[in-house]
């Protein structure tokens, strides 16, 4: 067997198809480009469409909270392709302001859309996932607002402590069903998502770059590398577990 071969039977995606949630920026087309770049079918499921195109990802415009079209959505991709093998759990939003003025459709905004369309998509895709000619896998993007407490987005923290829980619940779940659950908590990566809340305070920006052992943000493509490591055969013996890509950020002492 040729190097290129083995590198290809652990990371390779050919044959695979699956979903990307919220691809049409940030770390999710970041992801979805990794996927495809490794041989796989990503469908981009996003309310907005993308600026610019990234070559073989296939962009469908739809509102995840819309739960019926949404489903519409999945099982189309599935009846089309013939399978579905993965889905990447990837669409977020948040929203800066103290506790005690937290607007509370703000709140609920946010807990339908970062935890509850994680459960939601995740039960729609089961019945395919299952029947994966591979391993079905569903990797949900949680953060290190999982595991920290962060001011002004207590909201957010509350979600991404739900998909570990989520992660983890699921993993057992379906532990007989051909399927493994995991997430990824990216560190601090400079996307539109948190350039809002660093351009609205600058400071914010400062003591968080002051808190990651390797100095420095984070690219999509460091998240993107950690969701193409754990769709393919490499990474067949984990289920269940948050894999924090964050410079060092969640284990920074000094
Ligand atoms: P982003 O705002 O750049 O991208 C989010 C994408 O989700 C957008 O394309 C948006 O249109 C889409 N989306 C939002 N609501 C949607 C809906 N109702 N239906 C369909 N699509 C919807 O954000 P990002 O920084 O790329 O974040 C991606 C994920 O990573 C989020 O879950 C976020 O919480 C998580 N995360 C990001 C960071 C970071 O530093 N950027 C850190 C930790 C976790």
């Amino acid at each position: 067997m040729s190097s290129s071969e083995f590198v290809d039977g652990l990371f390779g995606l050919e044959g695979h198809v699956g979903i990307v949630t919220g691809a049409s920026r940030g770390l999710g087309k970041s992801i979805a480009s990794r996927l495809v770049n490794a041989g796989a079918k990503v469908y981009n499921l996003d309310v907005i469409l993308p600026d610019e195109k990234v070559e073989n990802v296939v962009d469908i415009q739809v509102d995840l909270t819309d739960r019926l079209k949404t489903k519409e959505v999945i099982d189309q991709i599935s009846s089309t392709e013939g399978q579905l093998d993965f889905l990447v759990n990837n669409a977020g939003i948040t929203y800066k302001s103290r506790a005690e003025d937290f607007p509370i459709d703000r709140y609920r905004k946010i807990q339908d859309i970062n935890l509850e369309t994680v459960f939601e998509l995740s039960r729609m895709c089961f019945p395919y996932l299952k029947k994966s000619e591979y391993i079905g896998r569903i990797i949900s993007i949680s953060s290190m607002a999982a595991h920290m407490g962060f001011t002004q987005v207590v909201p957010y923290c509350i979600t991404k402590a739900g998909v570990t829980g989520l992660t983890r619940g699921l993993a057992e779940e379906w532990k007989h069903d051909n399927i493994r659950v995991n997430s990824v908590a990216p560190g601090w990566v400079l996307t539109k998502l948190n350039a809002e809340l660093f351009d609205k305070d600058p400071s914010r920006k400062e003591a968080a770059a002051s808190k990651i052992t390797l100095g420095e943000f984070g690219t999509p493509d460091d998240i993107g590398n950690m969701v193409l490591f754990l769709l393919g055969n490499a990474s067949s013996y984990l289920t269940g577990q948050d894999f924090a890509v964050d410079g060092g950020a969640l284990t920074h002492g000094f």
